[in-house]
């Protein structure tokens, strides 16, 4: 958009603003580096149209690319911010759109290794400045959907891989791996820390111990941790059917909130 188109948009009333949030990190080798910032950015863009459709206004923010992928660095082409200069960014973006009078931020993560990052983020954010923004992750929004998917959901794997190819990302099928499975088996297996409780998998059910990511390169030679061979575009287009109208939901509820 042109300053102008924006201007206007302001003057016509913005429901929400989209923040895509991606990585530059490795995905197998069947996915490019940019898988994260692509799934962000495609469903912000499928969100903000099918608003247009329902007569809300969202906007979609440039997608934050370069994130939190240090455990990603043994694989070439990986690119990393630090934690406390992701916290940083992640507020002076919040910031510059709070500056031009708009209300409704949605941070849209496609990337796990963000997670806990983001929920400080959003928390600290309220706390220093007043101000609400809402955190919208693919796996959680979708987790009804993805009760279906078999495997583990880590990286790289069948649901992400599925939801890549749905959205029209480069996806090498021949190349898709199944590595790293049961990701606490692999980390043991490296001879790294490792504990029988821990939380390996995004879905672990039951008693758990949070554990820090470890180095991918130690753990899976292929990148990815799970299976990404059982990825469908058909899962993906369920998940995407899924994730749409819950992302257009959120914006419009969250700018009736003075109504
Ligand atoms: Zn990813």
């Amino acid at each position: 958009m042109t300053w102008p188109e924006v201007e206007a948009a302001i003057g016509d009333g913005v429901d929400a603003v989209l923040i895509p949030i991606g990585s530059t990190e490795q995905h197998g080798r069947h996915m490019p580096l940019d898988t994260d910032c692509f799934i962000a950015r495609a469903l912000c863009a499928r969100a903000a149209e099918a608003a247009e459709q329902d007569g809300v206004s969202v906007l979609v923010a440039p997608t934050l690319n370069v994130t939190l992928s240090w455990y990603h660095m043994q694989f070439p082409g990986s690119m990393r911010l630090s934690t406390t200069t992701f916290l940083q960014v992640f507020r002076e973006i919040c910031d510059s759109l709070v500056h031009h009078g708009f209300e409704n931020l949605v941070a849209v993560n496609g990337h796990g290794g963000n997670v806990a990052a983001l929920t400080v983020a959003v928390n600290h954010y309220l706390e220093t400045t007043g101000r609400r923004v809402f955190l919208v992750q693919w796996w959680d929004l979708a987790a009804d959907v993805l009760a279906d998917v078999e495997g583990p959901m880590i990286h790289a794997e069948e649901a992400e891989t599925s939801l890549a190819l749905a959205l029209g990302q480069r996806v090498i099928v021949d190349e898709a791996a199944r590595d790293a499975y049961d990701r606490g088996t692999a980390v043991r297996e490296a001879g790294l820390p490792w504990t029988s409780l821990g939380k390996y998998g995004m879905r672990h059910a039951g008693p758990g111990v949070v554990v820090p990511m470890d180095m991918l390169g130690d753990i899976t030679p292929s990148g990815v941790v799970g299976d990404a061979t059982l990825a469908r575009r058909e899962t993906g287009e369920r998940i995407i059917s899924a994730l749409v109208p819950r992302i257009v939901q959120v914006c419009r509820e969250m700018s009736e909130k003075e109504e």
